[in-house]
């Protein structure tokens, strides 16, 4: 196959170099790579081998050009691995994961490279190089040592041997659980298993039993829109109980295990974290983040801790209530949701069936539109003519106030056995200076998996649901408005204790009456939101925040203890777990599930070392959003602000230094309780 006609390869000639979908095959990703790789190699010669002393434009500039096609590349393989693939395009990860840590432990394992970034690292003062150039150096300098530029070599050969070995961990991680989740179904010809079920996943379970080749009945998934209503509404206390425990049992022994796979993982990463002279793993990643050390983010989950637990164990007592009137003696965690909600239903009179009427999933996606409008003076077109991977997908040119193309988006909302679990952000092309010597906008998408339409109904969102949407467009936002000149610094690929802010802080739009008002109209009659709901929604926002709140905080203390210290001897997951996570649990443990198992935040995700991020972040947004509260949510000169000091910055900054200039002083955790009410 010729490389002339590989799509991978050839710049796109489509509309703002929109991605080819339409022509790109499974067998393109190879050749492309290795040729991507090919002309990688070749920069690099070409930079170490230059006699003249180091500078920018000889040294970290054709650096930054010289990986952009390997970047391509691999965005468009791994964002389309996530969204839409089988599992033979999934498996070829096995071969292209090694492939690019290869290629990028060559550049960072370089010592003559290293020589020459350490002389422009030295000399960035009086070499005159501007804030963005200088930045560019010391990031890509902290990158060199954290990898292990001043090892010998037998070390960087042992750094070499583990990167590639994790590089082949961590997707095999990801695809265990998808297989896991996908694997079990539970087909029922048993009416009374509908019992308290909302009508569309009723309906929804008719087509997938249909789908799997039922001619009767109904199927049960493990995938969130069918599992999560049948934790919240399924009257019959067995079927709540059956799904429950085969959730907590992804990945957990069977032929999906990924319990060998963990140990090897942490182990794994805490070698490395010690060949490089860190205490630990956590010590290593925490360097790069706006957190800084362990003993800042242990103070902090467990000055939250503090609060959340006690608060917790209120909310519990008066979810138990319900449970003991309904002739439950002990309560289990297959009982936590259901009771929840009906609780949040006595005390707020709604329930998210009701209000999933307002929200159509076109109409939030124009709501959002109309936010980005009020608040950047953005404008969103919805694009036909160009070549999407699914047909479900969605693209819109964005153009900002002043009509200049901003950024391509695709949204592509609904589940598909092709498609992993869960919501994301990416970029298929971030923005920034391209080896043309141009720079270039963004290419961003949003990737979910919210109840679909059916035959009759169109796809009405939970509250929940909406959030999501919410957060993932925060992310977008962070994406499209990039503006940097150099791609490695662009947003939203910021130190990951901050990555959050942009996303979360969007949540906090949805929760106002004017947002709502915007685009909340019911999907029969058009007509908006009453009232009613809304002041329903506001009081129910700080519902059950501190079962909520531990929940989070027990994943970032369960995450912090894999990579603390030394986990290699670690013998049972699943007792190691229970020891860390004692504290945190409310209910009694279900025998027989574990969550690091199917926690890939963590063992597949960028998350190692850094779940404690989204309470983190929780802090810093409900601190921003404070802001915005005083001045009206809408306010363009506070927006603008935010775009002007956060949104478009990236990593051009420290994020401490980024939100001082917004904020006007560092952020005050007691912002966040007290929006949970819990001070
Ligand atoms: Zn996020």
């Amino acid at each position: 196959m010729s490389l002339k006609t590989n799509p991978l390869i050839n710049k796109s000639n489509l509309r703002h170099g929109a991605v080819p979908f339409d022509n790109i095959k499974l067998e393109h990703f190879i050749p492309a790579l290795d040729y991507a790789i090919k002309e990688a190699d070749k920069t690099l010669d070409m930079v170490i081998s230059n006699s003249d002393s180091p500078t920018f434009e000889n040294t970290a500039l054709p650096m930054e050009n010289g990986f952009e096609l390997i970047e391509i590349i691999a965005n468009t393989y791994f964002n389309m691995m996530g969204a839409e693939s089988d599992n033979t395009f999934k498996e070829l990860a096995q071969q292209i994961s090694p492939k690019i840590s290869a290629i990028s432990n060559k550049v960072l394992l370089n010592s003559k490279l290293f020589e020459r970034i350490k002389v422009l690292h030295e000399n960035k003062e009086k070499d005159s190089l501007n804030n963005e150039q200088k930045r560019l150096v010391e990031e890509s300098y902290l990158d060199f040592i954290n990898n292990g530029a001043l090892l010998n070599e037998t070390n960087k050969e042992k750094i070499r041997k583990i990167d590639e070995e994790l590089s082949k961990l961590q997707p095999k991680f990801s695809q265990n659980t998808l297989n896991a989740t996908n694997e079990f179904i539970y087909h029922t010809t048993d009416k009374s298993d509908l019992s308290g079920l909302p009508s569309m996943v009723i309906e929804k379970a008719v087509e997938t039993s249909l789908e799997k080749g039922y001619k009767t009945g109904w199927c049960f998934t493990l995938q969130m829109p069918s599992f999560r209503p049948i934790m919240q509404y399924a009257d019959k206390r067995e079927l709540r109980e059956k799904m429950g425990r085969e959730f907590g049992k992804i990945s957990y022994g069977g032929k999906f295990d990924n319990q060998e796979i963990i140990k090897k993982i942490v182990s794994l990463r805490y070698e490395k974290s010690q060949i490089l002279g860190f205490k630990d793993h956590a010590e290593k990643v925490l360097q790069k983040r706006m957190a800084l050390t362990t003993d800042t983010v242990m103070n902090f989950l467990n000055r939250l801790y503090k609060v959340y637990y006690p608060a917790a164990k209120s909310e519990l007592e008066e979810i138990q209530k319900m449970a003991i009137d309904d002739g439950i003696e002990k309560m289990e965690m297959w009982d936590l949701s259901y009771y929840a909600e009906k609780l949040k239903k006595l005390k707020f009179d709604f329930d998210d069936e009701e209000l999933r009427l307002y929200f159509k999933a076109e109409n939030v996606i124009d709501g959002i539109f109309k936010i980005a409008k009020l608040m950047y003076g953005l404008d969103f077109t919805e694009i036909t003519d160009l070549p999407v991977y699914h047909k479900e997908v969605r693209v819109f040119e964005v153009r900002d106030e002043d009509n200049s193309f901003l950024a391509l988006f695709y949204v592509d909302l609904h589940p598909r056995e092709t498609k992993n679990g869960g919501a994301w952000m990416t970029c298929w092309r971030t923005q920034g200076l391209t080896n043309e010597g141009k720079v270039e906008r963004p290419l961003v998408s949003i990737v979910a998996n919210l109840t679909p339409s059916t035959e009759d109904i169109p796809s009405l969102l939970t509250y929940d649901e909406v959030e999501t949407i919410f957060h993932e467009f925060g992310h977008a936002l962070h994406g499209m408005l990039s503006n940097v000149t150099y791609r490695s610094l662009a947003s939203p690929d910021v130190y990951w204790d901050f990555v959050e802010l942009p996303s979360q802080i969007m949540e906090n739009w949805l929760g106002e009456k004017e947002t709502l008002q915007l685009f909340a109209n019911h999907y029969k009659t058009g007509k908006n939101i009453p009232n009613t709901l809304i002041k329903k929604i506001k009081a129910s926002r700080s519902f059950n925040a501190g079962i909520n709140g531990l929940r989070q905080l027990s994943f970032g203390f369960l995450d912090m203890a894999w990579h603390t210290g030394n986990p290699s001897n670690v013998e049972n997951i699943d007792a190691f777990e229970n020891q860390i996570m004692q504290k945190t649990h409310l209910l009694p443990k279900v025998e027989g599930t574990n969550i690091s198992c199917h926690l890939g935040h963590i063992f597949s995700g960028g998350y190692s070392a850094g779940y404690y991020s989204y309470k983190w972040a929780e802090v810093l947004e409900a601190d921003a959003f404070e802001k915005f509260k005083e001045d009206g949510i809408f306010n363009a000169e506070t927006a603008t602000s935010f775009r002007d000091n956060i949104l478009s910055q990236g990593n051009f900054k420290h994020p401490m230094e980024l939100y001082k200039k917004f904020r006007g002083r560092e952020p005050d955790v007691n912002a966040l309780l007290r929006r949970d009410g819990l001070t």
